[in-house]
């Protein structure tokens, strides 16, 4: 067996609650990309970092697992907040294949955690759970960058016994959520049984096991979803709108299927018409063996899926984060343009029937919320992208049926003078960054509403 290169690489993205080590666990994967010449120290951040199969088991001290492999290696999402799964839509649905959901072993689930869990149930994501910080248990003794087990062998049986104990609690709060699992070296059926992998992200225990375990369920899982036609024309996600030096306004994009070119046209979601333009430049970061080069960015003339890239193009600034990019020839500009417009549409809702106004970060965050309002059965006016404006209040403030004259905001700022308008208003406002405490905290005032008015 070898790489197939009818296989594109599976795209990951690492969840959980915040501080629980996300970040600290992408910095540790991301060095591993340095490990290979090719890919150096990355010194910009566009939102994805691919780890080469040759990199993943020269990490895990194998390089003779080389052969077992047929993918090319994973793309990690690396971009900040634990929203980035909502955020990033395919046309399938998430533009994830896997996922990591982690957490800290020492201080068990917490909200994010739980609604990280939600989404992959929901998504059908196939996911493993590593249990962070075990170096934090007392009396650990670390080493470095070592597999699991080995690291486990070297502690005394107290401490041995400190982890299991912390484990187990880790497999009983899954148990409590609807999900059998087990220490991933026991779980033979990774469909119905979670992997558990305890892990440092700081001394990078275990992190080899975990990067096994993600290619193992990437070829037992997803081989039929990886096949790809590198000829086929570009399609992508947009991660983030950025302004660059020189470069204007860019888009970092994952682009999981086909080619992108230099020159190429594409079609762009937008809250407003979508963008048709050109591509001027395909950008790579630079690497860090090429740190005197002025240029943050290095231009290549194409690239293929599945990658983290920036484009710079004219007339970006109305793109949409987790909108798509699609590549268009002269004969199906128009049917794209048709598509990428009713991408967009599709979870927008504007009606003039009774219910709440809701307002998101991203427009698969607006989607998230919405599929989850429609679950509860919760009536929805107005949905839409972006901070809660004056506007939004004005028009809220016109709804006569109190239970509706509320706007749900997720992951979004209200804007200084919406803010204050609020104030001079009935409308009741509720803001979170986790979708079902949104959804909680608006049921729990509904029945407070009415059990007062009764
Ligand atoms: P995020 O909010 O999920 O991205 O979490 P971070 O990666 O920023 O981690 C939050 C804090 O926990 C930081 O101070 C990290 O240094 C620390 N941290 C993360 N992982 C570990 C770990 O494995 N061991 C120890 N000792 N500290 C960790």
């Amino acid at each position: 067996m070898a790489v197939k290169d009818d296989l594109r690489t599976p795209i990951v993205c690492v969840m959980g609650h915040v501080d629980h080590g996300k970040t600290s666990l992408l910095d540790n994967i991301r060095g591993s990309a340095v490990v290979s010449g090719e890919a150096g120290a990355i010194t910009q951040h566009i939102g994805a970092t691919e780890v080469p199969i040759g990199s993943i088991v020269e990490k895990c001290g194998n390089p003779g697992l080389l052969d077992q492999f047929v993918v090319p290696g994973l793309l990690f999402i690396d971009t900040p907040g634990h929203h980035a799964f909502t955020t990033l839509r395919s046309r399938g649905g998430a533009l994830a294949d896997l996922a990591v959901v982690i957490v800290d072993i020492n201080e068990g689930f917490k909200p994010q955690t739980i609604e990280s869990l939600h989404i992959l149930k929901q998504h059908k994501t196939p996911f493993v759970v590593v249990a962070n910080k075990i170096d934090k248990i007392h009396g650990w003794n670390p080493q470095k960058d070592s597999p699991f087990m080995a690291s486990y062998n070297k502690q005394s049986e107290h401490v041995r016994t400190s982890l299991d104990n912390k484990f187990y609690e880790v497999i009983g709060e899954l148990y409590n959520h609807g999900f059998s699992s087990d220490r991933y070296d026991r779980v033979a059926d990774f469909q119905h049984n979670i992997g558990v992998i305890p892990i440092s992200a700081i001394t990078g225990e275990g992190i080899p096991d975990l990067l096994m375990v993600l290619l193992g369920l990437a070829q037992r899982f997803l081989e039929s979803n990886l096949h790809y036609d590198a000829t086929g024309p570009g399609v992508g996600t947009v991660l983030e709108v950025k302004e660059e030096r020189g470069l204007g306004t860019t888009v970092d994009l994952i682009l999981y299927d086909g080619t992108l070119k230099k020159g190429d046209t594409i079609v762009v979601g937008s809250l407003d018409e979508p963008i048709q333009t050109k591509v001027r430049a395909v950008l790579k970061p630079r690497v860090l063996s090429e740190i005197n080069v002025e240029d943050k960015f290095k231009q290549v003339s194409k690239v293929t899926a599945a990658i983290g890239v920036k484009i710079s193009a004219p007339n970006l600034d109305g793109a949409l984060s987790g909108g798509s990019v699609r590549v268009a020839t002269p004969e199906t500009l128009e049917t794209v343009v048709e598509e990428v417009r009713s991408e967009v549409e599709d979870v927008q809702i504007d009606t003039d029937q009774s219910g709440i106004a809701i307002k998101a970060d991203t427009i698969g965050s607006l989607e998230a919320l919405v599929n989850e309002l429609k679950k509860e059965d919760i009536p929805i006016r107005k949905a839409d992208v972006g901070d809660i404006s004056n506007r939004d209040i004005v028009e809220v403030s016109a709804i006569e049926d109190p239970f509706h004259s509320v706007i749900v905001g997720f992951n979004v700022n209200i804007l200084p003078d919406a803010k204050e308008k609020l104030q001079s208003t009935n409308v009741k406002l509720f803001m979170n960054d986790v979708i079902y405490r949104l959804i909680d905290d608006y049921k729990d005032w509904v029945k407070e509403q009415r059990a007062l008015s009764e």
